[in-house]
């Protein structure tokens, strides 16, 4: 019984760096509950899903400025990054 408790919280540990590369996190926890010697490198070792990521973000409120493509708040009048009025 304990070591299905260790299994589940050690779990957390590469479901949360997959989770913050744009991964699913409960998917991740599962895998990582049942072979974390696997699931960590492997989710340390993971490029980060860039598109996943943005769409969390978009989905966060954020929006895409028209001229330079990157993420800026929603109630943004100039751009962080080019500066440019949006
Ligand atoms: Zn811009």
């Amino acid at each position: 019984m304990e070591i299905l408790i260790i299994a589940v919280l050690i779990g957390l540990i590469p479901a949360a760096i997959a989770s913050s590369k744009g991964k699913s996190f409960l998917l991740w926890w599962i895998y990582g509950a049942a072979i974390f010697i696997v699931a960590l490198p492997h989710a340390i070792i993971m490029r980060a899903d860039d598109r996943a990521i943005e769409n969390k973000q978009l989905s966060a409120g954020m929006k895409k400025c028209p001229s330079c493509a990157e993420l800026i708040k929603q109630d943004a009048k100039v751009c962080k990054h080019c500066q440019r009025d949006v």
